[in-house]
């Protein structure tokens, strides 16, 4: 049994990806275009001509396996070499030719992934929001955007745990409503302590946890929505020109990470029920979590890593829908730079103001100056910062709520007690 599969143009024989320009295989060579089941079909013809069930089938084994058994590679169909790879790889690239390989094997079973969102952004168009997303970026390090580097962008299918489930439960908080009134020797604060309960029941769909070691959670959190409506049933043709590995993290190990959005999204939820108190404090939470399941989904991600100052900086583009977040280092002798620049010229458009104004400098002036100067060239700073830094872990999952399952009640306002304090007035003589 063969273990991997490469496409080829049915015209030319050159390599088949997957674009996501187009949503066909489309020849690197030729420009021909072919739709997923037109490959299909094909490849179901030379099969039956060939008198087996796999047109892709090859007489010699392709795996390569290290000592202990396990997956260390696999030999490239097109020329032979050894491509590195272990027993997650799912698809990959052979680093002599460039042929695209997938290894269907590490699709089957419980790897067979539930649903696929094919990408719909190319390379180019990856190259170019990352080139925007740099741009006018002053502090970047020069090395960044210097050479082929952004070339290097790659696209990964990433395996994603999506979880369902049904919340229901209760949040207990404390709300606080107050008078306040006067008499000739006292300022009164009257506050009124009640104790609230909301309760209710929501389901949540398709909230999204990858289920690989290596991607960064933050990125891929980040990288969020993707419309599953666009999603297909899993084909190896999709993974044609693309790097994949099957899920190394189970789904009940990733499960935690959904649960406390769920957790999150409903004590929101609740806490949006809260209104007309001053001031409202959560004091218990009473929320189970019902019917949950999960899929496994292979989404595409453009991806790109990069070291500077001994930190991983990660880029990761959405392959569907194109937004782009990531985190971009810091160039510290441009950082010190701008904020010197912005220092010198803030002082000397404030010394030329205060002495037109003034007349002349006085100490204090200048004292007042330079403080001023300062403070505006950190700020100028941070602003430049701005924007270096779009990613973050996603603590909420307000957007897999099923707004129609959502059912919120009022259990409880009840008031507890009453508290006054007084102030004497500060009398003025
Ligand atoms: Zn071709
Ligand atoms: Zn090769």
């Amino acid at each position: 049994m063969a273990s991997i599969v490469d496409f080829k143009c049915p015209s030319c024989g050159a390599k088949l990806p997957f674009s996501g320009k187009t949503g066909e295989m489309t020849c690197e060579y030729c420009d021909a275009s072919f739709s997923v089941e037109e490959i299909k079909a094909i490849a179901e013809e030379e099969a039956a001509s060939a008198g087996s069930d796999m047109s892709w089938e090859s007489s010699t084994p392709d795996v390569i396996k290290g000592e202990d058994g396990k997956v260390s590679g696999y030999l490239c169909k097109n020329c032979g070499a050894e491509m590195v790879a272990d027993e997650n790889t799912a698809a990959t690239e052979c680093p002599y030719c460039g042929n695209f390989s997938i290894i269907p094997t590490a699709f089957e079973g419980a790897y067979k992934p539930d649903l696929v969102i094919p990408f719909a952004v190319d390379k180019q168009a990856a190259k170019d929001k990352l080139k925007d997303f740099v741009k006018g970026k002053k502090l970047l390090p020069s090395e960044f955007t210097q050479g082929n580097r952004i070339d290097k962008i790659t696209g990964v299918y990433v395996p994603f745990w999506l979880y369902k489930c049904h919340a229901s439960g209760s949040v207990t908080f404390e709300g606080v409503k107050s008078k306040r009134w006067e008499d000739s020797e006292y300022e009164y604060v009257k506050k009124d302590h009640y104790n609230i309960v909301r309760s209710g029941d929501m389901d949540f769909e398709g909230i999204p946890v990858d289920a690989s070691k290596e991607m960064d959670d933050a990125t891929m959190d980040s990288i969020e929505p993707f419309d599953l409506s666009k999603a297909v049933e899993y084909d190896p043709m999709y993974f044609s020109g693309y790097l994949s590995s099957r899920y190394d993290v189970e789904e009940k190990d990733c499960r935690p990470r959904a649960d406390e959005r769920v957790i999150n999204t409903f004590r929101n939820k609740m806490r949006d029920e809260v209104n007309n108190y001053e001031e409202v404090s959560e004091k218990s939470k009473n929320i189970r979590l019902s019917n949950a399941s999960a899929k496994y989904a292979m989404l595409p991600v453009w991806l790109m890593t990069t070291r500077y100052d001994n930190k991983t900086y990660s880029y990761g583009i959405n392959g569907q829908t194109g937004k782009m977040v990531g985190s971009l280092p810091v160039d510290k002798g441009k950082y010190m730079m701008h904020l010197i620049i912005a220092i010198v010229l803030s002082l000397a458009v404030l010394f030329a103001g205060a002495y037109f104004l003034l007349g002349g400098i006085s100490t204090g002036a200048v004292i007042g100056c330079v403080v001023a100067a300062i403070i505006i060239g950190f700020i100028y700073v941070s602003i430049l910062k701005g924007g270096m830094n779009t990613i973050a872990v996603k603590k909420t999952a307000e957007n897999y709520v099923n707004q129609n399952s959502v059912r919120v009640e009022h259990t409880r306002d009840r008031f507890m007690y009453s508290k006054t304090d007084k102030t004497k007035k500060q009398t003025q003589n």
